[in-house]
């Protein structure tokens, strides 16, 4: 069965064809620029080299044309299309079937998420509009946490307050851990119980995934709880919020700014939010640039306890995305952290690079120490062929 699976942003459109029974990935690529002037399609065709179609991209209509005529030019037929969605609010459990109903919830969830969730519904819409014999299915990110214990989700607000405005940690990255949580069941033959799933790229979160079922999770409402990011803060003081606001004079969306797109790596590093960068400078001495690699690892290794806490215990911890697939600075060092409770890399596995999961702890290591490349695309792809058998 092949698949469409498009993530669509507020300017953009990812897009990725693939057969969901071979992983194979036909055609990948992102429409840019959506609205904005100089949009182009970043188009790649089986793993080959990565063309740059200058196009015209008013609104998310003609992307999804375009991406639908370069897929015609295949020659390929699609049996099927995956959407992301960034917020299933409290609608989701799992991935649905897309119907007039489905669509309505994702927009009336949109306020949790109003830079995503507007423009997925649109693009769905434009989907069954456009090419009304195929299928939608939605995959909200949110879906695998949705049934985690209350203890897990609830905040410690007034109730009428939180029932009213549905506030609870929703989680994020669910496609993602969900993803891992199966490749780790496919490594270890089923031995692994309890997982600490690490999704470190540009936005991270952490998953207590036991015996398939999220029970912990880092992020919150919205994604910017818990690890530290590129450029999100992660967890502090909420009182910051209101001090930031009274006593420094911003405004709630300078705030809002501030905490999403000014922070973490970047704020800390004073350099750059992507980790490469600041791997070499701290290499190189840079004291801020250390301070920021430190940090984000103390974090990690603090929250890897707290997702350990849910499942009282863990026996895996599985290492993915930008950073936890790439940087093994950052896996070193985070492992390190957890050394005193017995946790053991092997620094030569460490060291390897592969596109395939492999294990790095070390023969003695209490834990054992997974990188697992995700793959959210296929993910989604299996979800249609369930959803839509
Ligand atoms: P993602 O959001 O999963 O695409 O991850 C993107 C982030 O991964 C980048 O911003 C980098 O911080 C990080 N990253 C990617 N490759 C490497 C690498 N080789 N070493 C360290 N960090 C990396």
């Amino acid at each position: 069965m092949n698949v469409l699976v498009i993530n669509a942003g507020s300017s953009s459109l990812k897009y990725q064809l693939l057969d969901v029974d071979t992983g194979e990935v036909f055609a990948k690529g992102n429409c840019e620029r959506i609205g904005i002037d100089g949009s182009f399609i970043g188009h790649q065709e089986r793993g080959g080299e990565k063309e740059r179609l200058v196009v015209d991209l008013p609104d998310h209509k003609t992307a999804v044309k375009h991406v639908f005529e370069i897929i015609d030019g295949l020659g390929l037929p699609v049996d099927g299309i995956g959407h992301r969605v960034v917020q299933g609010g409290w609608y989701f459990p799992e991935s649905a079937v897309v119907d007039d109903e489905v669509l309505a919830k994702v927009r009336e969830v949109a306020p949790l998420a109003p830079l995503h969730n507007y423009a997925e519904a649109d693009v769905v819409e434009i989907c069954r509009e456009l090419y009304p014999s195929l299928g939608n299915v939605i995959v909200p990110d949110t879906a695998f946490h949705y049934n985690m214990p209350e203890r897990a989700w609830r905040y410690a607000l007034p109730r009428d307050v939180v029932d009213s405005l549905h506030i609870r940690k929703y989680g994020a990255h669910g496609t993602s851990h969900r993803f891992i949580w199966r490749a780790v069941q496919e490594f270890t033959d089923g031995a692994c119980h309890k997982l600490v799933s690490c999704h470190l790229g540009s936005g991270a979160s952490l998953c207590a995934v036991e015996d398939g079922h999220s029970v912990e999770t880092t992020m919150g409402l919205t994604p910017l709880d818990g690890l530290i990011m590129g450029t999100r803060c992660g967890t502090l003081d909420p009182a910051t919020v209101f001090y930031l606001q009274r006593e420094g004079g911003y405004t709630v969306d300078e705030v809002d700014t501030m905490m999403n797109k000014q922070s973490g790596l970047l704020a800390l590093s004073g350099i750059s939010s992507d980790s490469r960068d600041i791997e070499e400078a701290a290499a190189k001495g840079d004291e801020k640039a250390e301070v920021a690699l430190d940090m984000f690892a103390y974090r990690s290794a603090q929250l890897i306890l707290e997702m350990a806490e849910a499942m009282e215990g863990f026996d895996t911890i599985a290492f993915s995305a930008g950073i936890g697939e790439n940087s093994d600075d950052a896996r070193a060092r985070i492992c390190a952290k957890l050394g005193w409770m017995g946790v053991r890399i092997d620094d030569a596995k460490n060291a390897v690079r592969s596109d395939e999961v492999r294990e790095i702890s070390a023969a003695d290591s209490a834990i054992r120490v997974l990188v697992v490349p995700t793959n959210e695309e296929l993910m989604i792809a299996l979800d249609v062929q369930e959803k839509l058998a």
